[in-house]
């Protein structure tokens, strides 16, 4: 029989043997936990220790870990094991302050690869397709991290790293690459090179699955993605504080993201209360790494608000799915006295097909007053063309985002190219008002 998940004996468990497995691994985390200076000092004072949990629920007995904590404790306050035994180091892009770090040994590194290769399969990649990862290779856990993946799986794999867009095709073309990994806001770009080429990837390359991940996108730039280049595209996330990639992972039924449970415990909480919330609510994900030995996190609060789809997945899998992330507590900015979050904009313009792939909304102090600038690309045809036309579109998009996020926005209409393309990950929001968060 053709094989269905890549380890069907953790996929496709009961939910009780899942957990089962949980509490045997959470008191083996906490077990290396102790051996590292921060928990250490923390355990000992709240008399925690390893074996005391006997029933899962018990986890929210155990304190919890932010962001601060490993900074304040950087580099070597959570490392659990001598040096010798640490082979890689990943540290994050630091997109909203100071980086951190995560030590991994050997039991780490293979485990890791192990998610990603069960996160691909999960996704319909299989060992005989050609898998070229358009990702930085380096401190960002998306270039070694799928590397290591797509070897575990099998795939022909081609590291070609981020950026250089017509090389990128020809790798395309010369080697009949059949997947590819890339950051969602880079794959528009990588159309346009194409268009420029006189390219049509949906002709001209063997391309049919496209995975993307890393920042928050909208459900309209997937689709936009997929029509571009004719593939389904698989929504992947993860965070440098679990790895990197391979924490939660579309199956082919593309109705959320399997979550993989016997490695990361998962709560949703509200960020306020710090109370969990009922699945189907939003709420910021919490994990507890559950099979890592270098660099356990207990309770770590990513920011990332999403919450738990209730109910089983058509694909059989006993791992819950998580919903697209739909940005990070950090990401929200009060305007005029509303809070909004960047991705709600991005829905809103993505729908209107004159529109082409890049925004920046810039928050700034005009006359003492806040405003809400939003310069949009519009598609090349659009532009050059009738003004009436032009200042239609204006007042649709501004109407339609006022309606969305309650607060008036002014809306800029520019040419493609105009607004500056990050180098990684998209920049969305620039805040450059007197008093605001920057
Ligand atoms: P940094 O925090 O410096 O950006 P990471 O590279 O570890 O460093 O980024 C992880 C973060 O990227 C996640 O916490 C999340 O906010 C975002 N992210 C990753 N994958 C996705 C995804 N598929 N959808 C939305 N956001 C994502
Ligand atoms: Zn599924």
């Amino acid at each position: 029989m053709m094989k269905e998940y890549w380890q069907e004996e953790l996929e496709v468990s009961s939910r009780s043997s899942l957990e089962k497995l949980q509490i045997e691994r959470l008191n083996k985390t906490i077990e290396y936990a102790i051996q590292s200076p921060y928990y250490n000092k923390l355990f000992n004072k709240k008399g925690i220790s390893p074996g005391s949990i006997k029933n899962i629920a018990q986890i929210q007995d155990l304190p919890f870990t932010t962001k601060q904590d490993l900074r304040n404790n950087f580099p070597y306050g959570f490392l659990t094991l001598p040096k010798k035994e640490i082979i890689r180091l990943h540290s994050s892009s630091g997109t909203t302050g100071n980086p951190t770090v995560i030590f991994h040994n050997r039991h780490d590194i293979n485990s890791w690869a192990n998610l990603m290769a069960r996160s691909l399969f999960c996704a319909g990649v299989r060992d005989t397709d050609v898998f070229q990862n358009i990702s930085g290779y380096g401190l960002f856990t998306g270039g070694l991290g799928f590397q290591y993946g797509i070897e575990a799986l099998g795939c022909l794999s081609i590291p070609a790293g981020a950026g250089n867009s017509k090389r990128q095709i020809k790798l395309m073309q010369d080697y009949g690459t059949t997947v590819a990994h890339a950051i969602p806001s880079y794959l528009g770009r990588l159309y346009e090179v194409f268009e420029q080429e006189n390219l049509d990837p949906k002709k001209n390359t063997q391309l049919h699955t496209l995975v993307i991940g890393a920042e928050p996108h909208t459900e309209e730039q997937r689709q936009r993605i997929e029509a571009m280049f004719g593939v389904k595209a698989y929504n992947s996330f993860g965070l440098s504080e679990m790895n990197g990639p391979g924490v939660a992972f579309e199956c082919t039924y593309q109705s959320g993201l399997h979550i993989w449970e016997d490695a990361f415990y998962v709560e949703i909480i509200d960020p306020e209360t710090l109370q969990p919330v009922p699945d189907g609510e939003y709420g910021e994900l919490v994990m507890t790494t559950l099979d890592r030995e270098a660099m356990p996190l207990i309770r770590y609060r990513t920011r990332d608000i999403t919450r738990i789809i209730p109910g089983k997945c058509k694909c059989g899998r006993v791992h819950r799915r998580i919903d697209r992330i739909t940005g990070r507590t950090d990401d929200m900015f009060i305007i005029k006295g509303c809070n909004v979050f960047p991705m709600q904009i991005e829905g809103v313009l993505l729908k209107i097909p004159e529109v082409g792939s890049d925004y920046l909304i810039t928050l700034e102090t005009v006359n003492d007053v806040d405003e809400m600038v939003v310069e949009v690309e519009v598609k090349p045809n659009w532009f050059s063309g009738d003004i009436r036309k032009l200042d239609q579109l204006t007042k649709q998009i501004t109407t339609q985002i006022r309606d969305e996020v309650l607060a008036k926005p002014i809306v800029k209409l520019v040419e493609k190219g105009s607004i500056p393309r990050a180098e990684g990950k998209a920049v969305r929001v620039a805040d450059k008002r007197n008093n605001g968060l920057k």
